[in-house]
Protein backbone atom coordinates (compact mmCIF):
# COMPACT_ATOMS: atom_id res chain seq x y z
CA UNK A 1 0.00 0.00 0.00
CA UNK A 2 1.55 3.40 -0.84
CA UNK A 3 1.43 6.06 1.27
CA UNK A 4 -1.28 8.33 -0.37
CA UNK A 5 -3.61 5.25 0.00
CA UNK A 6 -2.77 4.82 4.14
CA UNK A 7 -2.99 8.88 4.50
CA UNK A 8 -6.52 8.65 2.57
CA UNK A 9 -7.72 5.82 4.44
CA UNK A 10 -6.61 7.48 7.56
CA UNK A 11 -8.20 10.57 6.44
CA UNK A 12 -11.70 8.23 5.08
CA UNK A 13 -11.93 6.89 9.15
CA UNK A 14 -11.60 10.30 10.69
CA UNK A 15 -14.33 11.45 8.50
CA UNK A 16 -16.52 8.68 9.35
CA UNK A 17 -15.47 9.02 12.80
CA UNK A 18 -16.95 12.68 12.34
CA UNK A 19 -20.11 11.21 11.13
CA UNK A 20 -21.22 8.67 13.55
CA UNK A 21 -20.04 11.51 16.49
CA UNK A 22 -22.82 13.80 14.26
CA UNK A 23 -25.32 11.11 14.41
CA UNK A 24 -24.54 10.09 18.29
CA UNK A 25 -25.33 14.02 19.01
CA UNK A 26 -28.09 14.35 17.21
CA UNK A 27 -26.22 17.33 15.93
CA UNK A 28 -26.46 18.68 12.62
CA UNK A 29 -26.96 22.19 11.08
CA UNK A 30 -30.25 23.81 12.00
CA UNK A 31 -32.58 25.12 9.04
CA UNK A 32 -33.84 28.29 8.36
CA UNK A 33 -37.48 27.68 10.38
CA UNK A 34 -35.76 26.41 13.38
CA UNK A 35 -33.08 29.44 13.92
CA UNK A 36 -36.82 31.51 13.58
CA UNK A 37 -38.51 29.45 16.07
CA UNK A 38 -35.20 29.97 18.47
CA UNK A 39 -35.20 33.32 17.49
CA UNK A 40 -38.67 34.00 18.36
CA UNK A 41 -38.52 31.96 21.67
CA UNK A 42 -35.25 34.23 22.65
CA UNK A 43 -37.01 37.06 21.98
CA UNK A 44 -40.04 36.05 23.69
CA UNK A 45 -37.73 35.33 27.20
CA UNK A 46 -36.00 38.70 26.56
CA UNK A 47 -39.45 40.87 26.47
CA UNK A 48 -40.26 38.90 29.86
CA UNK A 49 -37.00 39.56 31.37
CA UNK A 50 -37.35 42.68 30.68
CA UNK A 51 -40.80 43.47 31.85
CA UNK A 52 -40.12 41.83 34.95
CA UNK A 53 -36.61 43.48 35.45
CA UNK A 54 -38.52 46.75 34.75
CA UNK A 55 -41.50 46.25 37.44
CA UNK A 56 -38.96 45.47 40.14
CA UNK A 57 -37.17 49.12 39.74
CA UNK A 58 -40.44 50.21 39.97
CA UNK A 59 -41.33 48.07 43.21
CA UNK A 60 -37.77 49.66 44.69
CA UNK A 61 -38.31 52.97 44.13
CA UNK A 62 -41.55 52.49 46.13
CA UNK A 63 -39.74 50.76 48.92
CA UNK A 64 -37.40 53.99 48.99
CA UNK A 65 -40.16 56.07 49.02
CA UNK A 66 -41.60 54.67 52.07
CA UNK A 67 -41.61 55.92 55.45
CA UNK A 68 -39.50 53.79 57.23
CA UNK A 69 -40.96 50.84 59.20
CA UNK A 70 -41.79 51.78 63.06
CA UNK A 71 -40.41 47.73 63.50
CA UNK A 72 -37.07 47.14 62.81
CA UNK A 73 -37.79 43.42 62.35
CA UNK A 74 -39.44 44.40 59.57
CA UNK A 75 -37.07 46.53 58.39
CA UNK A 76 -34.25 43.30 58.36
CA UNK A 77 -36.73 41.36 56.60
CA UNK A 78 -37.07 43.87 54.47
CA UNK A 79 -33.46 44.24 53.75
CA UNK A 80 -32.82 40.88 52.90
CA UNK A 81 -35.55 40.74 50.86
CA UNK A 82 -33.63 43.76 48.60
CA UNK A 83 -30.83 41.29 48.98
CA UNK A 84 -32.13 38.23 47.27
CA UNK A 85 -34.01 40.77 45.00
CA UNK A 86 -30.79 42.16 43.85
CA UNK A 87 -29.01 38.90 43.22
CA UNK A 88 -32.14 38.01 41.23
CA UNK A 89 -31.56 41.00 39.00
CA UNK A 90 -28.08 40.78 38.67
CA UNK A 91 -28.94 36.65 37.36
CA UNK A 92 -31.16 38.39 34.54
CA UNK A 93 -29.37 40.77 33.66
CA UNK A 94 -26.61 38.02 32.97
CA UNK A 95 -29.06 36.49 31.14
CA UNK A 96 -30.48 39.14 29.31
CA UNK A 97 -26.91 39.68 27.88
CA UNK A 98 -26.39 36.55 27.08
CA UNK A 99 -29.53 35.87 25.11
CA UNK A 100 -28.55 39.75 23.24
CA UNK A 101 -25.53 37.59 22.36
CA UNK A 102 -27.40 34.79 21.67
CA UNK A 103 -30.12 36.73 19.10
CA UNK A 104 -26.91 37.99 17.27
CA UNK A 105 -25.25 34.88 16.97
CA UNK A 106 -28.56 33.78 14.78
CA UNK A 107 -28.03 36.85 12.49
CA UNK A 108 -24.03 36.27 12.19
CA UNK A 109 -25.06 32.40 11.53
CA UNK A 110 -22.67 30.58 14.29
CA UNK A 111 -26.58 30.04 16.64
CA UNK A 112 -25.94 26.36 17.17
CA UNK A 113 -22.55 25.76 17.04
CA UNK A 114 -20.05 25.17 20.02
CA UNK A 115 -17.68 27.66 20.71
CA UNK A 116 -15.00 25.13 21.65
CA UNK A 117 -15.21 22.42 19.22
CA UNK A 118 -17.51 23.95 16.29
CA UNK A 119 -19.66 21.07 16.20
CA UNK A 120 -23.07 21.48 15.95
CA UNK A 121 -24.93 21.44 19.17
CA UNK A 122 -27.53 19.01 20.21
CA UNK A 123 -30.89 20.30 19.35
CA UNK A 124 -32.86 19.16 22.37
CA UNK A 125 -29.74 20.77 24.25
CA UNK A 126 -30.58 23.81 22.38
CA UNK A 127 -33.97 24.01 22.58
CA UNK A 128 -33.62 23.41 26.62
CA UNK A 129 -31.50 25.97 27.02
CA UNK A 130 -31.25 28.36 23.66
CA UNK A 131 -28.18 30.49 25.34
CA UNK A 132 -26.05 27.56 25.28
CA UNK A 133 -22.50 28.15 24.27
CA UNK A 134 -20.90 24.53 24.15
CA UNK A 135 -22.04 21.07 23.07
CA UNK A 136 -22.54 18.69 25.57
CA UNK A 137 -19.45 16.79 25.48
CA UNK A 138 -17.24 19.97 26.17
CA UNK A 139 -19.68 21.03 28.63
CA UNK A 140 -18.90 17.76 30.20
CA UNK A 141 -15.12 18.22 29.82
CA UNK A 142 -15.09 21.85 30.92
CA UNK A 143 -17.25 20.83 33.92
CA UNK A 144 -14.62 17.44 35.10
CA UNK A 145 -11.83 19.64 34.90
CA UNK A 146 -13.56 22.67 37.09
CA UNK A 147 -14.23 19.60 39.47
CA UNK A 148 -10.12 18.64 39.45
CA UNK A 149 -9.08 22.08 39.64
CA UNK A 150 -11.34 22.64 42.56
CA UNK A 151 -9.38 19.61 44.24
ZN1 LIG B 1 -17.96 21.13 21.67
Amino acid sequence: MSIQCALQGIEFSRTKAREINYSRRNGMKLKKEDLEYFRGMLQKQLDDLVRGAGKTVDDMVDAETKTSFPDPTDRASMESDRNFELRIRDRERKLINKIKKTLDKIEDGTFGFCEVCGEPIDFKRLEARPVTTQCIDCKTSEEEEEKIRKL
